[in-house]
Parts: C-alpha cells; structure tokens; sequence
C-alpha cells in the first residue's frame, strides 16, 4: 500500500480472491517476528495451519511439518503464495524418535536452529475407559506425549547449545484440567504435556528460553472427523459439537502468537466453551 508495487499487488489480491489484505500487510510489513525461524508440527491442518499462517503473516519464515506431506506441502505452498513469505513443507511422524531425530538435524542443518517450536501434532481417542484398547493408549500416548517430548529434547538441547534463546509451544487442552468420560486417553497425555511444561519452563529459563503451555476448549478443526471412536455413534455428536461450540483456530494461534510476545506459561484459550459440558453430551452412556 502506498507504492504502485503495493498497489499492483494488492489489486492482483482482490482480483485472484487471496487472502485478508491485512495478513498480507503485515507480511510485507516484516512483523514482529521477522527474521525468526519457526517450526510447526502438525501444521497440515486445524491450529496447526492457522499458527503458522500466523506467524509467516507476522514475517517469520516457517516450516510446516505434517505426517500427512501432501497436507503440509498445501499449506506452507498457500503461505509462499498468498504471503510471499519463505515456507517449508516436510514430512515427520512426532511419535516416532528416529523420524523425529533427522527431521531436526535435517532443518537445522538446512534452515539454522529454530527460534521457536509449537508441538501441536496430536490426535483423539474418544470413548469410555473400558472401551479403549491397549492400542488406543498406546497411539495417543505416543503421539501426544511422546511427540511433545521429542520436539522439546533435540529443538530445546540445539536452542540451549546455540546460545541464543527461543521459545516452545506445546498446544495441550483444556482436557489436562476436566476430568472426561469420553477423552481418558486424551485427557491423561494432556495433563502430562502440561506438566511437562511446567518442569521444562523452570530449566529452559537459565537458557533465555520460553516454554508455554496452550489450553484450548474447543476448536473448530478436523480433529473430531479424525479422531478413533470406540462407538461410532459418539462421531456425528463429537464433530456437530466441535463445529458449533469450537473457537476459529486463528483465534487459537493469535494466543500462541501472544504467548511467545509475552513470554507465558500458560493459556487457557476458549475456556467459556464449557468443555465439562460439551463433553457429557457425547457421554457413551448418553
Ligand atoms: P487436526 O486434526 O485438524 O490437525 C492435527 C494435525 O496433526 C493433522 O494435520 C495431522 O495430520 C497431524 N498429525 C497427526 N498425527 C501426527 C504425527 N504422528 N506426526 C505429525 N503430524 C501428525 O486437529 P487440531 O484440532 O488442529 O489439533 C492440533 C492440536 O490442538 C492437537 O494437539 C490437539 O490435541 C489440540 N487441541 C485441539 C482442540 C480442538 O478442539 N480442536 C482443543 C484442544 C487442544
């Protein structure tokens, strides 16, 4: 705006129907997180998609990691496109230690050390205890806990040995604090990624590095169309009462954004979605 290249710009913005112009503005502008490296995991879809979106519209250079590469190519495609901001789509599975080990070695050696880190990737269980196989444990543990786990271990030791500080994001829940019926999986991998943090914030600050904990209610994301049901009968209430009590997730990486500006350890986001309630609707005994 204000130069005949910004105008052109924009004009091809309005006639091709990109993005928000004022996304685009601020990528332009350089933003508050210009210069910075940012990894995202699970950034195919959902919170992930809208974090890093965020933060390349705020003018940080982005890699969007997905197990889902098509997913992760689309969007960091769409940020290189739509906000002429450098994006990276790659490939990792969280839960697995190997994948996880040279997909960090690999962008640090390629990109440099990130300045900040959302652990987002991570999936649902949703039944009663009693119907959950040993197998539902295991997946959600390893992805939620372990993927979390994994990302704090190599990204915080190649922070901490750089020297200059940086910031992690573990995207928990609200679930971490609302006993549930239908999420004890879910909820047991939550409460241990937010605890994670806690103990993670405490050492990580003698190295200049933040570690928040965010904790939405409701999103409205494909999280509930992706999830496993132990009764297919909980899927069409799950995926109704995420679409109509769920948060926009752009609202979500706004927080995130914040959280890292601010430096917080955590944050409830979506609170009033009353997850306790939503939740006894899709009660299995319902
Ligand atoms: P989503 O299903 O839309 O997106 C999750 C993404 O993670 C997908 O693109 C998926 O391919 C990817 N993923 C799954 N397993 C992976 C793995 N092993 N390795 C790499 N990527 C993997 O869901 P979302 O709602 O955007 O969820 C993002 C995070 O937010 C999750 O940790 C979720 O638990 C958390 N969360 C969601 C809500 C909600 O209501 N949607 C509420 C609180 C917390």
């Amino acid at each position: 705006p204000g130069t005949v290249a910004g105008m052109i710009a924009e004009f091809v913005e309005h006639v091709e129907g990109g993005p928000a112009s004022g996304e685009l503005r601020r990528a332009r502008a350089g933003g508050a997180f210009g210069g910075r490296l940012v990894v995202v995991t699970g950034a195919g879809s959902g919170i992930g998609r809208a974090t890093a979106r965020a933060f390349a519209a705020h003018g940080a250079e982005v890699v969007c990691a997905d197990i889902d590469i098509d997913a992760a190519k689309r969007v960091a495609d769409g940020i290189a496109r739509d906000l002429r901001i450098t994006a990276h789509g790659v490939q990792v599975d969280v839960a697995n230690a190997d994948d996880m080990e040279d997909f960090s070695r690999n962008i640090i050696s390629e990109y440099g050390v990130p300045d900040i880190v959302v652990n987002n990737a991570g999936i649902a269980v949703a039944g009663a205890f009693l119907d959950h196989t040993l197998d539902d444990w295991r997946r959600t543990i390893d992805v939620n806990l372990w993927g979390v786990v994994h990302g704090c271990r190599l990204f915080g030791a190649a922070m901490a040995e750089r020297g200059q500080g940086g910031h992690i994001v573990n995207v928990a829940s609200l679930a971490a604090f609302a006993p549930s019926q239908v999420l004890p999986a879910y909820s047991t991998s939550k409460a241990a990624v937010k605890m994670l943090s806690d103990c993670l914030r405490a050492e990580l600050a003698g190295h200049g590095i933040g570690v928040s904990a965010i904790c939405p209610g409701f999103v409205s994301t494909g999280i509930a169309s992706h999830a496993t049901y132990t009764k297919d009968s909980l899927r069409e209430d799950a995926v109704r009462g995420l679409a109509r009590r769920g948060y926009p997730p752009e609202r979500v990486a706004a927080h995130i954004l914040r959280a890292v500006h601010r430096n917080q350890a955590l944050v409830p986001v979506n609170a009033e979605g009353k997850i306790g309630y939503a939740l006894s609707r899709i009660s299995p005994r319902a």
